[in-house]
């Protein structure tokens, strides 16, 4: 006997017991790798353990898991690794704000009691993300889960912090980097966003030392960087200035002065062609300053307050500091002018204040040669971009790349291993805490920055499997097959996994990375918590099930285009999943006749028992979708699998295939051999649809097989596989033109107001489809009632004839049809189409409409009149058809 399955199919209750099973079972635990058994693994992007999973992660984690789940059941030892991310700042700022609410401070704490209140943190919030991605079904072996600030992970990083030390691939030293005054930290280039805005641009004259009267012009949006000057540049090329080259002007407001030089980095055509040169405070004039040796001043402090070297200014806001300096200057008459400008303004893209470029003492990856290798892995198609677009994305940016500044001046993260002995200024960069120092064994400070949060991630295909030991998972599963991740994050994770990964062991990290898109509203805008508009994972799965959000995310993700989510087309892929449900409970009852069917096989062939040309064209139909799902799945079209797979159900087997299982089911001949068709055959599909739809297959499939799977989970049951020599298009044209014959007898029933139980003869003339003849007659009487009666063709077209590709059709009307009721309906219609296409006629001809309608307005009124017009000659030929009925 078959279970009863609930009269209404309920996620909320299958869902939650599945995915509980599911983890304690240990299912998803990768095997101990073994000869004969392919390995395949994917590591997750780790998400931030300070947050929780939103709208992106959900598809990220529903494309990962189609494609883990496809993976396992072609017979693969699937490792699919997860784990979080540290993420120094965000973390860093979430702790800090908690902490601010109980009036306390990170300073006043001190940096041991800090990082154990983040650890405390991290241990009562950060399992929740754990516990959301076991909810959402995510198939992840969570014994080897890791954290990127776990002990084998630190000592990863540490190994390899050293090992590029060693290889003079990591430098320390001062130069100008991107520093966020709240963050109080250096970023890296790609954590600062850059917007266009409107700032002022000032005209400032410095005096010609020794020429009274004479000035140098140079213009700045910065003018309190002015006091950090040590030279103004001209062009050597530059004929206006080069009397002054090697004379000295004086900085304003300082008193001192410094030498005009001669630079490239000043050009005669932009404005006066003489610039400040201020090494402290910005990027390009650090280099200049380098090439001409010259000192660096630094008048800003780490919290973008005026410092000692600004003299009056010191103690002042930047941007206080910014308009009195202006003042000054104008009070000076050293102010030549003020114009609105145009620019780009960096901000932090953490905390939104702006970036100041400042001198300080940071620790760098030299990247150049790192970069040279990881090209090179690319171009030799080692790896490859799916959508291939982001491959030369990957080049263009690997070909700019600047050092990579990797220290942090925050404490929550992986601690610089560098040590100094203040005694006798030795530095050491040591695998191991080193007691004293090596030079005068005095006492050793560890540098107190920490890692950018991307070192530690950049290792992550490694360092999860055990490196720097040479482990059995790292033999197994290294190189990894696939990552799956969004394209913000292309710069920051993917190339600098590749980069680390082919320096350290010698081999990519994956061989294949597949760009998702981005999900965003219906109305094709980002989603954030300001405007409102977030679409929460959770709630969603709670409202229309996992399965649903899972369908309609995989049926929106077309590679390359981002996904405008609406909460409709949930509501519809729930429906979708409780048609499913509706036709096992279908299936379940009606084999409750037949108590000695014999279960399904642990191999699914994907052939039908008999020769039956029902059997034939549903598996036909299951081999030619199971094709199509390894196509697509392996070129990452899920949408095209997700439609596929509806298409399959929806308009195939529930339609067409259960209604006509049921008639056969209710014969007394070839009943068996249905029954057993059907079971092989719902089998099959709900395998085929369950790395898409996990819960609802599993619970029905455990149903189908009355306690006795041939797997403990649908999850290790083999995908089927596309059979060729059982695609038979000859079969499908049949069962085709069956569906056109039926659904035409249902549109001339509901066209002549017939009752659906009233006897139909209908003469029908083939065209080319007599070979299913005799099935089709049967299931077309069965399921149209009615009588096909084979005609060579049908000489005198009558009342309600249709034509169409396959077969023309001539009902019998007469006696079915009242005349005289049917005349005044058909002329009632007529008129009512007659009038609305004089309105849109009338309308169409008047050349006022004409000029102020819209073109699609016009184009609109355009297509009802002459779909009017379609509808009234159609009305007219029945009308003609009728009266040369009642003339007989
Ligand atoms: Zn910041
Ligand atoms: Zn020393």
């Amino acid at each position: 006997m078959f279970p009863e399955l609930e009269k209404v199919y309920t996620p909320q209750h299958i869902e939650p017991r599945w995915a509980r099973t599911w983890v304690e079972q240990r299912y998803f635990q990768a095997a101990e790798p073994r000869p004969g058994k392919e390995n395949w693994s994917l590591v997750i992007p780790p998400p931030n353990v300070t947050g929780s999973l939103h709208m992106g992660h959900m598809l990220e984690h529903t494309l990962i898991d189609i494609t883990v789940r496809w993976q396992r059941m072609r017979g693969k030892n699937v490792l699919w690794l997860p784990g979080t991310d540290h993420a120094g700042i965000a973390t860093q700022m979430v702790v800090e704000r908690s902490l601010a609410a109980e009036g306390k401070s990170r300073q006043e704490m001190g940096r041991e009691a800090f990082t154990e209140a983040v650890w405390a943190w991290k241990r009562q919030s950060g399992d929740r993300i754990r516990e959301q991605m076991i909810r959402l079904g995510a198939s992840c072996d969570w014994s080897r889960e890791r954290f990127t600030l776990d002990a084998g992970l630190s000592r990863a990083v540490r190994e390899v912090f050293v090992t590029l030390y060693e290889q003079g691939l990591i430098y320390r030293g001062r130069y100008i980097v991107n520093w966020c005054p709240r963050c109080q930290t250096a970023v890296s280039d790609l954590e600062v966003t850059h917007e266009a805005a409107t700032g002022k641009l000032y005209q400032v004259r410095y005096a010609v030392v020794g020429e009274p009267g004479t000035y140098l012009t140079v213009a700045t949006t910065r003018p309190e960087t002015i006091l950090a000057d040590v030279a103004v540049a001209v062009n050597p090329r530059d004929e206006r200035y080069r009397h002054l080259l090697g004379r000295h002007v004086e900085v304003p407001l300082t008193g001192r002065a410094v030498p005009v030089i001669a630079d490239e980095i000043a050009q005669p055509e932009f404005g006066t062609g003489a610039v400040k040169i201020t090494p402290g405070h910005d990027a390009n004039d650090f280099a200049a300053g380098e090439r001409h040796h010259l000192p660096q001043l630094v008048i800003l402090d780490d919290t973008g307050r005026m410092n000692e070297h600004a003299g009056a200014y010191a103690g002042l806001d930047r941007f206080a500091a910014r308009e009195r300096v202006a003042e000054d200057l104008q009070q000076a008459g050293l102010l030549a002018g003020i114009q609105d400008h145009a620019l780009s303004l960096g901000r932090c893209q953490r905390c939104r204040t702006v970036i100041e470029p400042r001198i300080s003492t940071q620790w760098f990856v030299k990247i150049a040669p790192l970069a040279q290798d990881a090209v090179k892995v690319v171009e030799q198609g080692k790896i490859r971009f799916t959508p291939e677009n982001n491959a030369k994305i990957y080049f263009d940016w690997m070909a700019n790349i600047h050092d990579w500044c990797i220290s942090r001046q925050l404490w929550w993260g992986h601690r610089i291993p560098a040590w100094y002995c203040d005694r006798c200024g030795t530095m050491i960069v040591a695998r191991e805490d080193p007691a004293g120092c090596p030079g005068c064994a005095g006492p050793l400070r560890q540098d107190t920055d920490v890692l950018d949060t991307w070192f530690s991630s950049g290792l992550w295909p490694f360092s999860t499997l055990g490196w720097p030991e040479p482990t059995a998972d790292l033999a197994a599963f290294y190189p990894t097959s696939l990552l799956i991740t969004g394209f913000d994050i292309l710069f920051f994770w993917v190339a600098r996994m590749i980069m680390l990964g082919v320096h350290f062991m010698g081999d990519v990290p994956f061989r294949e990375v597949y760009i998702h898109a981005l999900v965003r509203d219906a109305d094709k805008q980002k989603m954030s918590k300001t405007k409102g508009n977030v679409i929460d994972p959770l709630a969603v799965t709670e409202k229309y099930g996992t399965d649903a959000v899972r369908f309609t995310l995989a049926a929106m993700a077309a590679p390359g285009t981002d996904i405008a989510l609406a909460e409709e087309r949930m509501q519809g892929y729930a429906a979708f999943a409780n048609k499913i449900w509706n036709a096992a409970r279908f299936i379940f009852m009606n084999l409750s006749q037949f108590p000695h069917l014999a279960a399904v096989g642990s191999e699914v062939t994907l052939r039908a028992q008999g020769d039956h040309p029902v059997d034939a064209w549903i598996f036909s139909r299951l081999n030619a979708v199971a094709g199509r799902l390894e196509r697509s799945l392996a070129e990452y079209r899920y949408h095209d699998a997700a439609d596929t797979l509806y298409h399959f159900f929806w308009d195939e087997f529930c339609d067409w295939y259960l209604e006509l299982s049921k008639i056969r089911l209710q014969q007394s001949e070839g009943a068996e051999v249905a029954a057993a068709n059907l079971v092989a055959a719902f089998e099959g599909a709900l395998r085929l649809l369950h790395p898409v739809m996990p819960f609802v297959t599993e619970e029905l499939w455990q149903a189908l097989h009355r306690g006795a799977p041939p797997y403990t989970t649908i999850a290790f049951a083999p995908f089927p596989r596309s059979d060729g020599s059982a695609i038979q298009p000859e079969v499908e044209a049949g069962l085709e033109a069956l569906q056109v014959v039926v659904s035409q007898i249902r549109s001339l029933r509901s066209f002549w107001q017939l009752a659906p139980k009233a006897p139909l003869r209908i003469a029908v003339a083939w065209r080319g489809q007599e070979r299913q003849l005799p099935a089709i007659q049967a299931a077309a009487q069965a399921l149209a009632n009615a009588e096909l009666v084979p005609v060579e063709r049908i000489a005198a077209q009558g009342l309600g004839f249709v034509t169409t590709p396959g077969f023309d059709l001539q009902p019998e009307l007469r006696g079915l049809v009242n005349l005289d009721a049917e005349r005044q309906r058909l002329e009632k219609e007529r008129a009512t189409h007659a009038t609305r296409l004089a309105t849109a006629q009338a309308k169409l001809a008047s050349e006022g409409f004409r000029q102020r309608a819209n073109p699609g307005v016009l184009a609109e009124t355009e297509r009802i009149a002459a779909e009017l017009a379609r509808q009234l000659e159609h009305a007219d030929a029945s009308l003609r058809a009728l009266a040369e009925m009642a003339k007989n």
